[in-house]
């Protein structure tokens, strides 16, 4: 791939934020992000500090024909730039809250945990995912699937106007009714690169939630207890259910170390005393390993998945389900339960209630009538453990989530990023693409290529 940018004699000195080379003090710093299997290797590393430093990079990429990366956190890194231009982010984390019309304007390097404690101060919330350190924006642009997801359907639908620079180095203020608004919303910055967005809070100030840790013995009985109960919830709770072994080694407590347990993660938007009703079905499975299911302030709801928050090598695929029978549930377990052997961490993710409807944006995000999400998570190298419990999967498979793969290889390739959508919305996409970055530009990404309509 190019390295014009390397080589080219033109000054950098429009730049606010700082220019990083390979070979400069602060370039591998500047790179490095949560995955830690590979990382981008641009030929220009630009930090961003306010939207005209993200213009003026597209426009110089455009120029020198570099083609444009985007890193926030690195939490969703698929494909890495090896030459091109890398946009960094990860400065730009000005948050301004408007109490009046719920909403929150946050540029592109904000976290969601960042947001969650500016939010709280007013009595509001965003519709975050799992983990704090996940950027706000790559997560809306992939749909965004939040704690309290079924009560509120996909983060996204909720997005008022984003600030985007396209291909041709123009900014636009995208607003719902705009082909590139709905576009940009579910196609993970292959559009061009978001400097900032305005998206709806919601008046939630405590969740009610937490998990129920179950050993061995009982992950069979948990998982269809789960699964049951699922079917009988409302669409205020949302819940996942994983099942990983913990390594045999000194740093995992005592109780957990060697062990493999099921452990469902619980988030209720109701009262604490309707909510301890509602789990009672999950509780009676037996004894837990850990149980702290609470009402707790929206400011601590992070503890309910306890995502890892350390960097660290991961590749996740996923599997998206209608309905999760008994008979997809043993499926499962024969290949990634106990005794199966699996190195996986899986989760089973319900979905349905507020996901399964539709905007009026036209945001692109498909399969809505998955009621069930499978995750698997491995080592990156571990390429045969994620397809053997997907291909388990594939009967009933309704197509994949963009958003829940990591890594690069098979995850990232494009027949991958077309399971994402019904062939209509891709066929859109494509067409867009052909139109607002022909020489596709932004193709680090799950890319939908601008020939491909
Ligand atoms: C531990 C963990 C927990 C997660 N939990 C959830 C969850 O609960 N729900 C859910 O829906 N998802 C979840 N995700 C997935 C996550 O939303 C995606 O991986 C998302 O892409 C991460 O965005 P980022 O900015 O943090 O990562 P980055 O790696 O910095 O960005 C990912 C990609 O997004 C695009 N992008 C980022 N910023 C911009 C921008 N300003 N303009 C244009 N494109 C941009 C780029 O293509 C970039 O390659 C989780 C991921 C991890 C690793």
């Amino acid at each position: 791939m190019g390295n014009n940018a390397a080589q080219t004699t033109e000054k950098l000195d429009v730049f606010t934020g700082p220019v990083f080379r390979p070979g400069d003090e602060g370039y591998d710093a500047e790179i490095a992000g949560f995955q830690t299997a590979y990382t981008h290797r641009p030929a220009l590393v630009v930090g961003a500090v306010h939207a005209e430093d993200v213009r003026a990079a597209v426009e110089y990429a455009g120029r020198h024909d570099l083609p444009i990366a985007v890193q926030a956190t690195g939490h969703g890194l698929s494909v890495a730039t090896d030459g091109g231009l890398l946009i960094s982010t990860r400065r730009m984390t000005g948050i301004r809250i408007d109490p009046a019309r719920r909403t929150a304007y946050v540029g592109a390097g904000v976290r969601a945990g960042a947001l969650v404690e500016a939010a709280a101060e007013h009595g509001l919330a965003p519709l975050n995912g799992s983990s704090p350190s996940v950027g706000v924006v790559g997560y809306l642009l992939g749909g965004g699937v939040g704690l309290l997801a079924r009560r509120f359907g996909y983060a996204a639908e909720h997005v008022r106007t984003i600030e985007l620079v396209t291909a041709d180095g123009r900014v636009r203020t995208l607003t719902p009714g705009d082909e590139l608004f709905g576009a940009a919303l579910g196609s993970g910055g292959n559009f061009g690169v978001v400097t900032a967005l305005e998206v709806g809070l919601v008046p939630v100030t405590t969740v009610y939630g937490g998990q129920l840790l179950f050993d061995t013995p009982l992950v069979e009985r948990a998982l269809e207890a789960w699964r049951r109960w699922t079917a009988t919830v409302p669409d205020e709770v949302t819940s996942t259910v994983t099942m990983l072994a913990f390594p045999d080694i000194p740093q995992v407590p005592a109780p957990l170390r060697g062990r493999y347990v099921a452990s469902v993660r619980i988030a209720y938007n109701g009262p604490a005393e309707e909510g301890e009703r509602l789990v009672a079905p999950l509780r009676a499975v037996g004894e837990r390993l850990k149980d702290d299911l609470r009402a707790m302030p929206y400011t601590e709801s992070h503890t309910i998945h306890s995502d890892p928050d350390h960097p660290h090598a991961y590749a996740a695929t996923n599997a998206l389900l209608g309905e999760f029978s008994g008979e997809m549930a043993a499926a499962l377990l024969r290949v990634a339960g106990p005794d199966s052997g699996a190195g996986a961490v899986v989760d089973v993710r319900h979905l349905g209630g507020a996901l399964a409807r539709t905007g009026d944006a036209g945001i692109a995000v498909d399969h809505r009538d998955a009621g069930y999400i499978v995750r698997i998570i491995t080592d990156p190298a571990d390429t045969a453990t994620r397809a053997g419990i997907r291909a388990a999967l594939t009967p009933w498979t309704l197509g994949h989530s963009l958003n829940f793969l990591y890594g690069a290889g098979d995850e990232a390739d494009e027949a991958q990023t077309r399971t994402g959508y019904r062939p209509d919305t891709y066929a859109r996409l494509a067409a867009l693409k052909a139109r607002h970055d022909p020489r596709n530009l932004f193709r680090f990404n799950r890319n939908i290529r601008p020939d491909a309509g």
